[in-house]
């Protein structure tokens, strides 16, 4: 039987995509060999590639003039990629900080340039959020601001795009796909696939082309946005189980009605959950309501001595991997695309009956 899998990444997959993918395996559209075994330079699986990036342009309205990457190392590879491609001319950059995943993106960009920090995280009556753009200093010089969306640990999540006159970079990870965005205020938006795309192995990078200029000379030509986007994110071998994979998933969030439609599904699944937490007196959430997360949802037990119960209960009622991350302890439950609405049912009637028995 099929789990309801509340991983916050590698993370759940749409069922619908995983029996493609197994009707697939053995043989390929007739082909007598499974896409794992093609070159990635036939006409085949050049095909599939090309198909998997016009339909996530479809989905997030992406302009002419974006390049989308299809690349490898994770979103934490960008972390340097980032200031390599862009810190050639200008080294300076501001960066923002609202975590643990934007920390070990400027900890990264320190290595390779002038980096201004801006402390946006703060406490509103004892709950974490953002601090207001207007009380952000910012250098305006930097050639970029750099930001992460979506905190997956602590749960954060911007409630706007940041209004500055530099190119916007930002780490969408947790959360691209899952609402709608406009890709024309941004320079760049990157993410690791294993979040809300597909398959560990895949980071995509969406980089509007005058930023294809401004490498450093030093950069690694795999690093390189601008090799990469002459050879279609091909310099080197790919990762093409994992883009065919992501393909996959972009043709059902298509069947779905697109980021409209699993938005609306994502409203509904998050109001479910953190409403259901706010009524409890013995479960809470941390989050300031206007930065609380669409898809990772960090809560805690008033008895934490109950944390080891409440995860081996879970997990024999098929609701798996809610613990925290390893770094802040208590519960989260990643919701991402994939994860339906009928999972956060059973998510919340089983914390119900935890807490009845338990309160
Ligand atoms: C998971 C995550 C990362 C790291 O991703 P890797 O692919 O493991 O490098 C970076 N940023 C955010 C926001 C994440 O959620």
């Amino acid at each position: 039987m099929r789990a309801y899998n509340f991983c916050a990444g590698p993370a759940a997959l749409p069922l619908a995509v995983l029996e493609k993918a197994q009707q697939e395996m053995l043989d390929w559209h007739g082909k007598g060999l499974s896409i794992m075994e093609m070159s990635h330079r036939s006409a085949d699986y050049v095909a599939v590639a090309e198909k998997a990036e016009a339909d996530l342009r479809r989905l997030m309205n992406i302009p002419e003039n974006y390049k989308v990457l299809f690349l490898q190392g994770g979103a934490s590879l960008q972390f340097s990629a980032i200031p390599l491609n862009l810190l050639g001319k200008n080294s300076q950059a501001d960066y923002i900080h609202t975590g643990i995943w934007s920390e070990k993106a400027y900890k990264e960009a320190q290595r390779y340039g002038d980096i201004n920090i801006i402390d946006a995280a703060t406490q509103i009556d004892g709950k974490f959020a953002i601090k207001p753009q207007h009380q952000w200093t910012l250098n305006s010089d930097a050639a970029y601001l750099h930001y992460v969306d979506n905190e997956t640990i602590g749960g954060l999540q911007f409630d706007q795009i940041p209004d500055v006159n530099v190119p916007l970079v930002a780490d969408f990870s947790s959360s691209i796909l899952s609402a709608p965005l406009d890709v024309t205020q941004f320079g760049i938006i990157y993410a690791g696939a294993q979040k809300n795309i597909g398959p560990a192995g895949l980071t995509l990078v969406i980089v509007r082309e005058d930023l294809l200029d401004q490498a450093r000379s030093d950069i690694p030509s795999i690093l390189k946005y601008s090799a990469q986007a002459k050879n279609d994110s091909m310099v080197n071998t790919p990762s093409t189980y994992a883009w065919y994979l992501s393909g996959l998933v972009f043709e059902w969030l298509l069947e779905q009605g697109g980021v409209d439609a699993i938005h609306q599904v994502n409203l509904e699944k998050a109001k479910l959950l953190y409403g259901y937490i706010d009524a409890s007196e013995f479960y809470n959430n941390p989050v300031a309501l206007p930065n609380r997360s669409l898809m990772n949802v960090p809560f805690t037990l008033l008895r934490t001595d109950l944390e080891k119960q409440f995860l081996q209960e879970a997990e024999a009622n098929h609701l798996l991997n809610l613990a925290g991350h390893r770094s802040v302890g208590g519960m989260r439950a990643s919701i991402y695309n994939a994860v339906p609405l009928e999972g956060i049912q059973a998510l919340v009637g089983f914390m119900d009956d935890f807490a009845q028995r338990h309160g």
